[in-house]
């Protein structure tokens, strides 16, 4: 068992201070308030639940950097996604898993402690199975296995390259799958799965609906009757245009009307729904899988935060194409672009009150909710997914407990978090991932034989 000593810690019921927190089993089993540390205790500052990333293509990671040159003409998601096919034609699977592993470690090191892998990467250059069909699921395992994350593996179904069932492209037949191709990889990925710790989970990923049909969708998720189920749903106006003329109706508002949505759903790039579709979706549980520097990158367009929270809306965050690490970013990014958009201050909150503690409270939250993650807060039964930050750093000693985590999310960079423990697993210690130097060398040679190839 081990014992963590925090001088202060944000619990389910609020701030307390001299916290002893006893892990047991990846799980939290007593807490207790008022007492000094005793000999053996790791002792940390400040303790505050561990957000989960809801939604990464950890391969991305490797190519951040790559695509910020202007082509002539107007670049666009479609014209880096063209780029993004080329690049993930080439990797083998040894170079997929030292990627992961360390995307895996930076996640750590900024704050997460677990991560969705929405994975589309299924096959061999071309479109050829591997002998075994879930190898590059298996590498996604040896990467968590690695690092300590805590996994949530979202195997994706692609099946067409765009709306109304068009054929994959070349560049696209890596990931192409039909259902039944799709059932045999899941069945083999959730027997790999048992391999790694007890916390790791398992949902479906139907890609988008522009990847997939009606009776597919319809099919997989009846078969799937338990378990997360994540989507790409409304990222670009081009899609819900395509979208509209082929199913007649836009994204959110099709599936909303046509599937059972509720709270093991979660709808990445939820950025173009109109106000009905904003409210509808909030109200049927699903959460929203918002993806802020990604999106800005990307050029996607900007979430409608306020009448999202006004509804009471689940979101989470995800680092997507991981071209930037960093949970206080994605967080600050959030709230500024609907600062940009809105001329205005303080959008995102309910009511009246901290910016930074209703966003990453929330995001713990449906963090955990889109992962299938006991976690989300510091309560005695939950997994033991925590982050403990310095408070007496210069970004944040001179604010109050209650202002704490507004100056986390908007005077603070993640080099402020000291230690991350996840399912009880102490991966992050001093600011470092221990296997941090390992997992880079590691990185470094397949990138190296990568641009050899
Ligand atoms: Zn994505």
């Amino acid at each position: 068992m081990a014992v963590i000593y925090a001088k202060q810690a944000l619990l389910a019921e609020g701030w307390a201070a001299n916290v002893r927190l006893d892990l047991r089993d990846g799980r939290i089993v007593s807490i207790d308030h008022g007492t000094g540390p005793e000999a053996n205790d790791t002792r940390v500052d400040t303790l505050l639940p561990a957000l989960g990333n809801l939604h990464s293509h950890a391969f991305q990671r490797a190519m951040a950097g790559m695509t910020e040159v202007r082509q002539a003409g107007r670049d666009s998601f479609w014209s880096w996604r063209e780029l993004m096919y080329r690049f993930m034609d080439r990797l083998t699977p040894e170079q997929i898993e030292a990627i992961a592993a360390q995307v895996y470690v930076e996640m750590l090191e900024a704050g997460y402690a677990s991560v969705g892998e929405f994975h589309y990467v299924h096959h061999q250059p071309g479109g050829v199975p591997h002998d075994n069909i879930a190898e590059l699921s298996e590498r996604i395992f040896a990467a968590a296995a690695r690092t300590g994350i805590g996994l949530t593996h979202l195997p994706v179904l692609y099946s067409y390259g765009g709306a109304g069932q068009v054929e994959l492209s070349a560049g696209q037949r890596r990931f192409g799958t039909g259902v039944d191709e799709f059932e045999r990889l899941f069945d083999a990925a959730s027997a790999a799965l048992r391999h790694l710790p007890g916390d790791a989970r398992i949902g479906i990923a139907p890609h988008s609906l522009r990847a997939t049909s009606p009776s597919e969708l319809s099919r997989l998720v009846a078969r799937h009757g338990q378990g997360p189920i994540h989507i790409h749903i409304a990222e670009q106006p081009r899609e819900v245009r395509e979208i509209e003329d082929w199913l007649g109706a836009r994204p959110v508002e099709w599936l909303l009307g046509n599937l059972p949505v509720d709270d093991r759903w979660c709808l990445i790039h939820a950025t173009h729904m109109t106000v009905t579709e904003t409210r509808d979706m909030a109200a049927s549980g699903a959460v929203a899988g918002l993806c802020p520097i990604t999106e800005a990158n990307l050029g996607d367009g900007a979430f409608n935060g306020p009448d999202y929270a006004e509804a009471g809306g689940s979101f989470g965050i995800g680092s997507d194409s991981n071209v930037n690490i960093s949970l206080t970013e994605e967080l600050r990014l959030l709230e500024y672009s609907q600062r940009l958009r809105d001329g205005s201050r303080n959008v995102l909150v309910p009511g009246a009150g901290s910016v930074g503690r209703f966003l990453y409270m929330s995001a713990a939250r449906g963090g955990a909710q889109a992962l299938a993650r006991e976690a989300g807060s510091i309560a005695t039964g939950k997994l033991a997914d925590l982050v403990a930050i310095d408070s007496q750093s210069a970004a944040l000693c001179a604010l109050s407990r209650d202002s704490l985590l507004d100056g986390l999310v908007f005077a603070a960079t993640d080099r402020v978090v000291t230690d991350v423990w996840s399912a009880g697993r102490h991966m992050v210690r001093g600011g470092h991932h221990i296997a941090r130097d390992a997992v880079f060398a590691a990185y470094r040679t397949a990138i190296e034989r990568l641009l050899a190839s």
